[in-house]
């Protein structure tokens, strides 16, 4: 089901760590970021999508992690776009063969083995770098790359609209997920891109975050708040008190506090091999 967040802006929920998959009308057509999870829930979307009259024109991946790369035959065969860094890293994934089958391993040990499909899989199509915007006939969504979460992450903000899609940040239940595999400096990168997301703050009405819940105006600052002390105290190699992971997690995100302690402990050991001389 559909749920209008802003004017020509609405969202699809997944029953799978809520996410949220964004629709934005246009004059011929809907742009479609992070399209969704399971099978049965892109093709309720896309449903709901012809019931309405309406096509994708474009899709939008904000990062390249399998969940935001999905796509459903019934979604037609619109251009799907991600910065250029994110075609790059995904082609890169995909130039291994067993790159799906080990998604789909992964999936086994999860509620929703099966549910997904990943014939169309990451066909995404670079946009050049640099572009300042997604290039269709509606609404003007400005494209604000930076290095954070994963490589070619990029937040999306539509501007008549106000509202920023955040991508895998922002988040009410999910603590910052640094790029630990590919960064050289995953923390400044991360405080860079909040820095970055900041700049438009005063101009968003509406934050949609890849997992989580939607917020209002109120919630942007808050978030980008809360996610800098969360980054700063990993910084400094503190126990952040953060509601999103420990006693105060919401039930069912218990397993937060897992992402944190496992990427506090890979940064522990990231800075013992840096001050270790030679
Ligand atoms: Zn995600």
């Amino acid at each position: 089901m559909l749920r209008q967040v802003a004017d020509g802006v609405l969202i699809h929920e997944s029953e799978f760590v809520q996410s949220n998959a964004v629709v934005v009308h246009g004059r011929a057509g809907v742009l479609l970021i992070d399209p969704g999870v399971q099978d049965h829930e892109m093709a309720c979307l896309a449903n709901d999508l012809s019931d309405s009259g309406q096509t994708v024109v474009a899709g939008f991946s904000t990062h390249p992690d399998w969940d935001h790369l999905l796509w459903h035959a019934e979604l037609g065969a619109a251009p799907r776009y991600g910065t250029a860094r994110c075609a790059a890293t995904v082609r890169d994934q995909l130039s291994d063969p067993g790159a799906k089958a080990r998604i789909a391993a992964h999936l086994l040990e999860t509620e929703i083995a099966g549910q997904v499909p990943l014939d169309l899989l990451g066909l995404i199509t670079a946009l050049p770098a640099g572009t300042a915007r997604i290039p269709w006939d509606g609404p003007r969504v400005r494209i604000i790359e930076h290095q954070a979460h994963a490589p070619g992450h990029a937040a999306l903000f539509i501007e008549e609209r106000g509202v920023l899609v955040a991508g895998d940040m922002l988040s009410d239940v999910l603590v910052p997920m640094l790029d630990l595999d590919g960064a050289a400096d995953p923390i400044e990168d991360y405080l860079a891109a909040l820095r970055l997301l900041e700049g438009v703050a005063g101009d968003v009405d509406v934050v949609v975050p890849g997992h989580g819940s939607v917020g209002g105006a109120d919630q942007v600052r808050a978030r980008i708040e809360l996610d800098r002390a969360y980054v700063l105290a990993l910084r400094e190699g503190q126990v952040p008190g953060d509601p999103r992971i420990g006693p105060s997690a919401k039930p069912g995100w218990e397993w937060v506090s897992d992402v944190h302690d496992g990427q506090a402990r890979r940064l522990a050991r990231r800075n013992e091999r840096d001050a270790t001389p030679g």
